[in-house]
């Protein structure tokens, strides 16, 4: 089955009402604890790497060693997505390896790192989205500031700056982008907010506002991992120092899903359920010195937060 385009996944997903998990996948035995979960809960996935971020020598071969295990899971619906790339260059060479969608975060100048002018940001995307339609691959956009350490690519943790849903029609108009990364009140990284928002972190009436002026496009939700406290609590008490955060929580990603939003970026929460897995499983099993066995239990905990992911967006059952 060849891969689908994210235009393809979110408009099954908008038709269905639902949002499609999509998941941060820095080395292979990742990528099959995704792919592993999206096939037993029949869900469509979105698999998701980021440019820089992954263990191997050489990224070229990473990414088509990544295409060719999610190709062979030939039962299961997924888009292979480039999240938050940077210059036109990174967006260029995901395409060449068989990424059939790609992000283009032109918010931030990518040699800078100051903030680009909406201008730059249009004349960015607009070029990415040239080049990806002409190869049929989707491209994900963002306008303004999504809070906290974006993607942990720069480490600058930034204030919120709501999305101005006048400027997101404009911005999608003249880019032509598929899907829009709107900042509605997330926050990326481990540590998103130092005290419980209340269920409030989200700003519903702006999903709304923003989706009632651009009913063609797909909404996107970065930073919106729930941050599971059990994650945090067995990290620290087997040696992590987390600082105390709360993340989204899943009644207000119902609501987003409600309002229009349709595919949810959830790095942070499979990245701590992995990390916590694999400190207890060390402390727990002192002369186990055999990978294969620790590497097993970081997967099969990260397949088990993935599928709850699914089942709490709606997207599981919906692939035949
Ligand atoms: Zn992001």
């Amino acid at each position: 089955m060849p891969l689908n385009t994210l235009a393809t996944t979110l408009s099954r997903a908008e038709e269905g009402g639902y949002a499609v998990g999509a998941f941060n996948v820095s080395d292979l035995n990742q990528a099959v604890a995704v792919l592993e979960a999206a096939r037993a809960e029949r869900s469509p996935v979105i698999v998701q790497a980021i440019a820089g971020m992954h263990p191997y020598a050489d990224e070229g071969w990473w990414w088509d060693r990544l295409r060719e295990v999610v190709q062979s899971y030939s039962d299961v619906e997924v888009t292979l997505h480039l999240d938050h790339g940077r210059s036109y260059d990174d967006c260029a060479r995901a395409i060449e390896h068989g990424f059939t969608s790609v992000m283009i975060d032109a918010s931030r100048n990518a040699e800078t790192d100051e903030p680009a002018s909406y201008e730059q940001n249009v004349a960015l995307t607009r070029s990415v989205v040239e080049l990806a339609h002409s190869r049929g691959v989707s491209v994900e956009g963002e306008l303004g500031t999504i809070g906290g350490a974006e993607a942990g690519l720069s480490g600058v943790v930034e204030e919120i700056v709501f999305a101005d849903p006048k400027q997101a029609a404009e911005f999608v108009d003249a880019t032509g982008v598929d899907a829009l990364a709107v900042a509605v009140g997330t926050s990326h990284g481990s540590v998103k907010f130092t005290t419980d928002q209340g269920g409030q972190s989200l700003r519903i009436s702006l999903i709304r506002d923003i989706k009632d002026r651009l009913p063609s496009t797909y909404l996107v939700l970065h930073g919106s991992s729930s941050i599971p406290p059990e994650a945090v609590v067995t990290i620290n008490r087997f040696g992590g120092v987390l600082p105390e955060s709360y993340g989204i929580d899943t009644e207000q990603k119902r609501e987003g899903i409600g309002s229009g939003i349709r595919k949810i970026n959830q790095g942070t929460d499979s990245h701590l359920t992995w990390t916590a897995a694999l400190r207890e499983f060390l402390s727990g099993h002192p002369t186990e010195v055999e990978p294969s066995v620790a590497i097993g239990v970081t997967m099969k905990a990260m397949s088990g937060i993935v599928a709850r992911r699914m089942r709490e967006f709606g997207s599981t059952g919906r692939v035949a």
